[in-house]
């Protein structure tokens, strides 16, 4: 029997992003940029408030009563997220920047630690640079080769292909849930299913999947997951790595500093248990507290509603955008997250994009990081809608109208 998904009041979600109801060069703002960053429910904009208006003290060291609250809240949003990913542990929950810091920690400290000359990291053709250049960095200093699954013209990556690159001198696969460019998930379960059979560990990009697809780290096996807070209605500069236990104790530190350690003599110093051997210095304590409230906010829609209703916005834009003379959409993988990357024959996509900001609509132009993905299709970037919980149909109407006019215009 299929199950029935509750229909979500917009309107009353609409209600809670204060940035929403506003004017852009006079006409009312339609926000299609939220691959990259999504708008902030008012629970997380005031939990930061109320942060440093009655919270704010340092965590972990003190030992009085607003640092007793502060490093409870703190320690509440590993919690939140050790369910929410379905970690075993909140130990296996380190606090970073983002995604990006996240996949740096791992190239630097597990791969400084455990990757030799000729040995193989494998990527896709679809990763963000995030997940490119930390592993070149890593390849160049220690003489190992970086292998790149290809992806094919609807998007899909080469799963065939992918069987082939892998051996025994694959010692690391890090691969994307879902693209940023295309939209297109990956398989990513099978992915870490057939690396392990050859013993490689594998990092998943976690940063657009995480606010629509349901995440389960144990069931998955992944051995690293990296997500942003602000792809999730969180705020910018919080972010998540999750390690199994046993190689996250492993791994040596990332940064140097307070925190990270147990004891320091200049003879020898010795380090933390995890999480806090990789969280040095003092963190971004404000934005980790209000995190979990965007993560109560994905919670009480819930992540099935929330990717019913943006998949509903990505089959109607789709099919609406297909009907225009001249566009050609890039990415139609089978199993998509609602993102729209298209071209426009003869429109350059800024003068796209700059067209639709004089209407009031955010959409993001260019290559959104992903240069090779862009090389491989021939182009040099694309005009990007990406739809969140509080988009609607008539919005996406208004950017079909606009684009309409767009081309008679140019
Ligand atoms: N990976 C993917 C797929 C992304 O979309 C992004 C951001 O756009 C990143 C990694 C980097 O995330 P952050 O900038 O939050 O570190």
């Amino acid at each position: 029997m299929e199950k029935v998904i509750q229909n979500i009041d917009v309107k009353t979600i609409r209600e809670a992003f204060p940035i929403l109801h506003q004017q852009v060069n006079g006409k009312p703002l339609i926000y299609f940029d939220n691959a990259a960053t999504n708008q902030k429910p008012i629970s997380v904009i005031q939990s930061i408030n109320d942060y440093y208006s009655r919270d704010n003290a340092n965590i972990h060291r003190g030992n009085h009563s607003l640092a007793d609250r502060s490093t409870a809240n703190f320690e509440e949003t590993r919690s939140a997220i050790q369910q929410f990913i379905k970690a075993k542990e909140a130990d296996e929950i380190i606090f970073t920047s983002g995604t990006t810091e996240s996949i740096n920690l791992v190239a630097s400290t597990y791969g400084r630690a455990t990757i030799n000359k000729g040995d193989e990291i494998i990527i896709s053709g679809m990763e963000h640079h995030s997940n490119i250049v930390p592993w070149q960095l890593l390849c160049e200093e220690k003489g190992a080769i970086l292998k790149v699954i290809p992806v094919t013209e609807i998007g899909e990556i080469d799963f065939d292909q992918f069987r082939e690159l892998l051996s025994t001198k694959t010692k690391i696969v890090s691969i994307v849930y879902a693209s940023n460019s295309l939209g297109s998930i990956n398989p990513i379960k099978a992915i870490i299913e057939e690396a392990h059979q050859f013993g490689a560990v594998v990092l998943i990009d976690g940063a657009q999947a995480s606010a629509h697809l349901e995440i389960d780290v144990v069931s998955l096996d992944c051995d690293f997951f990296a997500l942003s807070a602000h792809k999730m209605y969180g705020p910018t500069g919080v972010g998540i790595l999750y390690g199994k236990r046993d190689l996250l104790e492993a791994m040596p530190p990332y940064k140097g500093g307070g925190e990270m350690i147990k004891e320091v003599s200049f003879i020898k110093t010795t380090y933390n248990d995890i999480p806090y051997k990789f969280e040095a210095g003092t963190p971004n304590i404000a934005d980790v507290i209000a995190f979990k409230k965007a993560i109560e906010f994905i919670n009480d829609i819930g992540k099935e509603a929330i990717a019913h209703h943006e998949n509903e916005l990505l089959v109607y834009a789709t099919e609406k955008i297909k009907q225009i003379d001249r566009v050609k959409i890039i990415g139609e993988a089978k199993e998509k997250v609602s993102v729209l990357s298209f071209v426009i024959d003869g429109i350059h996509h800024f003068d796209i994009g700059q067209m639709m900001d004089a209407k009031g609509i955010a959409v993001r132009t260019g290559h959104h990081c992903t240069q090779p993905l862009m090389h491989q299709f021939g182009i040099e970037g694309t005009v990007r809608a990406s739809f969140s919980i509080y988009n609607t149909k008539a919005e996406i109407d208004e950017m079909i109208v606009s684009l309409e006019k767009i081309i008679t215009i140019l």
